[in-house]
């Protein structure tokens, strides 16, 4: 039933867009020539380095900081959109004219620069680069390809492979449709509409070949050769090719194949992961590039394999057992999930009607032997074929992100591996320049120099540098974000148009809403089960006190999307919705919808607490907590993921409980008490506890403490490093 409606809703808007006369494009251009002083902006524009410099996001601000807020931080929507005025007001403007250059001169240096900023050492060089194969890429908001942890994950490895100059091709989907948009009806019940960003200005090239021809791949699919079309993005010096299968020579199923993110049904799905997989490599080849290593970045790529498989037999002529075997060598795996559930599993009668006959018959495989590739007992025919069984054996290495994830997962996979399983781990990480509020960045250079992202590498030298900030700065800086966190907030909250759309947010006074003196606690994630937003609630009573305490309050944020097909999902999101006390509750707890990077990136800047509360050991790493804790936003958490690693006693809270076994229900129960405890008596204590000068010095010793420690850590240039040196290295 679910699934039927979310399928039909698809198809819905989906033919309708269809009717649309902009139904494919041939390009990507802003249909207008600039100003020659400000030229430079549009091929700025088409570089998301812009997006992780202060001054690049600036440039375009400043070009109409109105139309920027309309265009929702739309570098080239903006192009398009500011008037022809303000376009020659700004090319008139001799200060904003040097910006624009000055800023595409370090563009351009950016871009020449030849030397690795780390050893990657032989096999692998700009002839024979890492290939990154990846389902989502949260790079920019402008840039709708992602639905979240995953995606946002994948952009900034690019970011940080670019930032170290280490030789890295991308490879995803151009999703038409993206991941949905989120709004809360008066019902307090998701909705859920998409955007075609076929209809946008999105900063990507369609790829030309050697004859001046669109790039294209074919990938038989439901019988069919279907074509796919490439479109490159540019993240700093890293390219990211997108496949796209909305072309007029494919039938109009055909055509939605890349349509929504995570959309549709099991077989969307399989025909997704074949273009993502098997086009992928078509493409890199007819791209000339030939990678030393196939990083497969959850499963969804996993096809891949097959392919590069069916590339050796063709070429030597070997079985296919020789041929996975080599083609396994170039492959490295990072799964995601500390749950069998969570990862996708195809029934063999589906994979059967996608994968032709004649394509298994190249591989040299039978039915059979394929479908028990994806199984944990290869010979148990009533198991499915899940992609993280098939990834794990057809690659030479498997990771989980984070040591705790990486111990799970040999756990959970043990069987395969007869007891002596080889998955290993790599924490993830964030990239500092795209996560760090601009405030602290031009803080950090002014203080620290331009270079401050490179010390973030060594940690004893980010030590010495993060010793160079007074307390003042700091809790000035904090208190600008959160002033700037609690604008935002209530920019949202306010009645607005949003066409027939039905929203919560209807606000016509906001002045009463937060206080910049109060406590602030941020809570943003996927609303899913093992994440627990109801522990939260689970004392109503206990927690409106601590909204309604009259000398030493806490305020609350919420954030994040359920999934459309999870009905219990949303009616936790209803019910904290429904939350209408005779307390302050209306003014100091705020959810505000739609949660993506830019509220992320609003939220991690401007708290003064990030929470955590996962059941575990279901939380794989989580990185929103990275992201806060660069920003001296405090964590608390339960001890899971990448928390085990980061907490060092003094850099945020720990909620611990003595329940060690025991039932689900139980363990809740003991870690909301521990939960609401730490709070009581220990957070909101030191938060208040303010020094004749009006600054919470102790509070400020653990935000320096948790800059300090934590930014190097959960680096993704440490992650990255960590790839290169480890992993991509044979
Ligand atoms: C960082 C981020 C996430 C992942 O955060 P978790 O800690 O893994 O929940 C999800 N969505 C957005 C928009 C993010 O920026």
């Amino acid at each position: 039933m679910q699934e039927l409606s979310s399928d039909i809703q698809e198809s819905m808007h989906a033919t309708s867009a269809m009717t649309r006369s902009d139904e494919f494009r041939q390009e990507f251009a802003i249909g207008r020539e600039l100003p020659s002083a400000l030229q430079a902006l549009e091929r700025i524009s088409m570089n998301f380095f812009w997006s992780w410099r202060p001054e690049g996001v600036e440039l375009f601000q400043e070009l109409d900081p109105a139309l920027w807020q309309v265009h929702e931080q739309h570098p080239r929507a903006l192009l398009r959109n500011v008037t022809e005025l303000r376009l020659w007001q700004k090319a008139a403007d001799a200060e904003y004219v040097g910006k624009v250059e000055r800023f595409a001169a370090e563009l351009d240096t950016y871009m020449a620069a030849t030397e690795a900023k780390i050893d990657v050492g032989t096999d692998i060089s700009t002839d024979a680069p890492a290939a990154y194969f990846c389902a989502e890429y949260g790079v920019h908001n402008s840039l709708p390809n992602y639905s979240g942890g995953l995606g946002i994950l994948a952009g900034d490895h690019l970011k940080s492979a670019s930032d170290l100059n280490v030789p890295l091709v991308a490879v995803g989907l151009f999703y038409r449709f993206g991941y949905f948009r989120q709004n809360i009806a008066h019902d307090g019940w998701q909705r859920e509409h998409y955007l075609d960003i076929f209809q946008s200005d999105t900063a990507v090239e369609s790829v030309i070949g050697e004859s001046d021809e669109r790039v294209t791949v074919a990938v038989e699919i439901r019988g069919r050769e279907v074509l796919a079309q490439a479109w490159k993005a540019q993240v700093g010096r890293v390219s990211l090719y997108l496949l796209d299968t909305n072309l007029p020579q494919n039938q109009e199923t055909d055509r939605l194949i890349t349509g929504h993110l995570y959309g549709g049904n099991a077989e969307t799905r399989i025909v997704q992961e074949k273009v993502l997989g098997i086009g992928g490599v078509r493409l890199l080849r007819k791209l000339e590039i030939a990678p030393a290593v196939y990083h497969l970045n959850e499963g969804h790529s996993a096809f891949l394999t097959l392919e590069l498989a069916r590339e050796q037999i063709i070429e030597t002529g070997s079985t296919f057992a020789e041929a996975a075997g080599k083609a396994g060598a170039r492959c490295v795996f990072t799964t995601h999930t500390p749950v069998a559930a969570g990862n996708d599993v195809f029934q063999p009668s589906l994979l059967r009607q996608c994968f032709s006959d004649s394509y298994l018959s190249e591989l040299k495989l039978t039915e059979e032997e394929f479908f028990a590739l994806g199984r944990v007992e290869p010979d148990n025919v009533d198991e499915p074929f899940g992609m993280t069984p098939f990834a794990l054996r057809m690659t030479r290495s498997a990771n989980g992100v984070s040591e705790k994830h990486g111990e799970v997962s040999r756990e959970l996979w043990a069987e395969m591996f007869d007891g002596s399983s080889p998955i290993t781990h790599v924490t993830n990480g964030v990239h500092p320049p795209t996560w760090i509020a601009p405030g602290f960045q031009r803080m950090f250079a002014e203080k620290i120099g331009n270079q401050w992202h490179e010390k973030v590498r060594d940690a004893s030298g980010w030590a010495t540098a993060v010793s160079l900030l007074s307390d003042e700065d700091i809790w000035h800086e904090h208190l600008r974000n959160k002033n700037l966190l609690i604008a935002f907030l209530r920019e949202r909250s306010k009645r607005r148009e949003i066409g027939l759309r039905d929203t919560i947010n209807e606000r016509l006074e906001t002045s009463d809403l937060f206080s910049a003196d109060v406590l602030t606690i941020g809570f943003a994630r996927r609303v899913a089960q093992y994440k627990r937003w109801d522990l939260l609630l689970s004392d109503l009573e206990r927690l409106l006190k601590l909204v309604d305490h009259p000398e030493r309050p806490v305020q609350f944020l919420f954030a994040g999307k359920a999934h459309p097909q999870d009905d219990t999902a949303k009616r936790i999101l209803q019910e904290l919705m429904s939350i209408n006390h005779d307390s302050n509750w209306q003014k100091r707890a705020v959810f505000i919808e739609d949660y993506d990077q830019e509220v992320a990136r609003y939220l991690v800047h401007g708290v003064d607490v990030w929470m955590n509360v996962p059941r575990r050991p279901y939380e794989a790493s989580g990185t929103s907590g990275m992201k806060a804790a660069m920003n001296g936003v405090l964590n608390l958490s339960i001890l899971d993921g990448w928390w085990i690693e980061g907490d060092n006693g003094i850099n945020g809270f720990s909620i611990e409980s003595d329940v060690a076994g025991g039932d689900e229900a139980g363990i809740d129960v003991a870690e909301a008490e521990a939960f609401y405890s730490k709070l009581e008596d220990e957070i909101v204590p030191l938060f208040y506890d303010k020094g004749g000068d009006g600054s919470p010095h102790g509070w400020i010793a653990r935000m320096r403490n948790s800059i300090e420690t934590l930014t190097p850590a959960f680096s993704s240039d440490r992650m990255v490093s960590d790839y290169f040196q480890r992993i991509y290295k044979k």
